[in-house]
């Protein structure tokens, strides 16, 4: 029978109803055990508590632990399926796929809406649909919720109280499962399997919006390593200075104490694109990194890692800016026009 190591980190999936009412997490593998067993008939599944926690209450150390523990005993199985709280779910599927480069088995994160021991719960499915991707899915980081199977550096949580808890706007889905289970061949990683775990955590995630004192994110400098801007659409952000709220002074601060900032994009689908607009091409100019179309809980933890192992602006701008695990869609190469394609295409 093939192996499956079952790593519970916590959530809905796992709680029982609390007292007065809140959930809270409760002994997940008697009601495991109890509530699925056909779990048991697909592999040999090998059940281990990380943790029990509500996930919001997960940090970056945790993800560390979580990682090096996947990297020593993943030799011994086929697969790995983690449950794990939906709410910051889509960080650490992200944080995973990075310190886990060349990981050369599936690692399934699951979790639910509703506890497995209730009646109309979706924990039953996404656990075997879980370890079903594990078994036969594609060798990367992903999260199974809801019959897809998603990447996970490249999902979001868009639902609080619906099944279909998850989207990837700008990816394809790695996985379906319906009447049939079919799967993609998902990411061909290279090098070897390795485990880099280290994070800076002193980053932060700051979202423009109408009325942003920009003397708030100024004052917060001083005690960043990074930062990753939410702007408007193609990377957009106030930068007239007659209107008194420009964030070009942000940038150009950022940029006097060597503090990277990576600029992702609120809206959900397509990325952005720092040459389009003024604003953004302002802050090319002071040195900011694009994000592209990542998520902006994958641009985070990307900055996170990036700060632990690249010391040098540049290595760490080619980083960011270059697709290591799938978290962002490569951009096509600038079609650089010679004078003799112009003239034969005009022709
Ligand atoms: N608060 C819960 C958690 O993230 C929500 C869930 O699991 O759906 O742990």
């Amino acid at each position: 029978m093939p192996r499956i190591l079952l790593l519970h980190t916590g959530g809905t999936l796992g709680m029982a109803g609390g007292r007065p009412s809140a959930l809270r997490p409760a002994a997940f593998f008697k009601t495991l055990k109890s509530r699925c067993p056909e779990l048991f008939r697909l592999a040999d599944i090998e059940l281990e508590l990380f943790s029990n926690l509500d996930s919001s209450e997960m940090q970056p150390e945790l993800w560390s632990r979580l990682a090096a523990h996947l990297h020593r005993r993943l030799p011994e199985f086929d697969g790995a399926v983690v449950t794990h709280g939906t709410d910051t779910l889509a960080y650490t599927a992200s944080a995973l796929s990075f310190m886990l480069p060349g990981l050369p088995k599936p690692v399934v994160v699951t979790g639910s809406q509703r506890p497995l021991g209730e009646i109309r719960t979706d924990a039953r499915l996404n656990l075997i649909d879980a370890v079903l991707s594990a078994l036969q899915g594609p060798p990367e980081v992903s999260i199974c919720f809801d019959s897809h199977l998603y990447r996970g550096n490249r999902t979001r949580k868009v639902k609080v109280s619906e099944y279909d808890a998850f989207e990837s706007p700008n990816c394809p889905l790695l996985g379906t499962l319906g009447v049939d289970a079919t799967f993609a061949p998902g990411l061909r990683q290279k090098g070897p399997f390795r485990l880099r775990e280290k994070l800076e955590p002193r980053v932060f995630l700051l979202k423009v919006f109408p009325g942003l004192d920009p003397a708030l994110p100024l004052a917060l400098l001083p005690h960043l390593r990074g930062l990753v801007l939410e702007a408007y659409g193609a990377g957009n952000y106030p930068s007239d200075p007659s209107l008194g709220r420009s964030l070009l002074p942000l940038f150009q601060e950022a940029r006097k104490r060597d503090v990277p900032v990576v600029v992702v994009s609120q809206a959900y689908r397509n990325g952005v694109d720092l040459t389009l607009y003024e604003s953004g091409a302002a802050a090319l100019q002071e040195g900011a990194l694009s994000g592209g179309d990542m998520t902006p809980s994958a641009a985070l933890v990307k900055l996170m890692q990036g700060l632990a192992y690249h010391r040098n602006r540049e290595s760490l701008a080619r980083f960011i800016e270059t697709p290591i695990v799938g978290e962002m869609t490569e951009r096509p190469p600038a079609v650089v026009e010679t004078p003799a394609k112009k003239s034969r295409r005009a022709r």
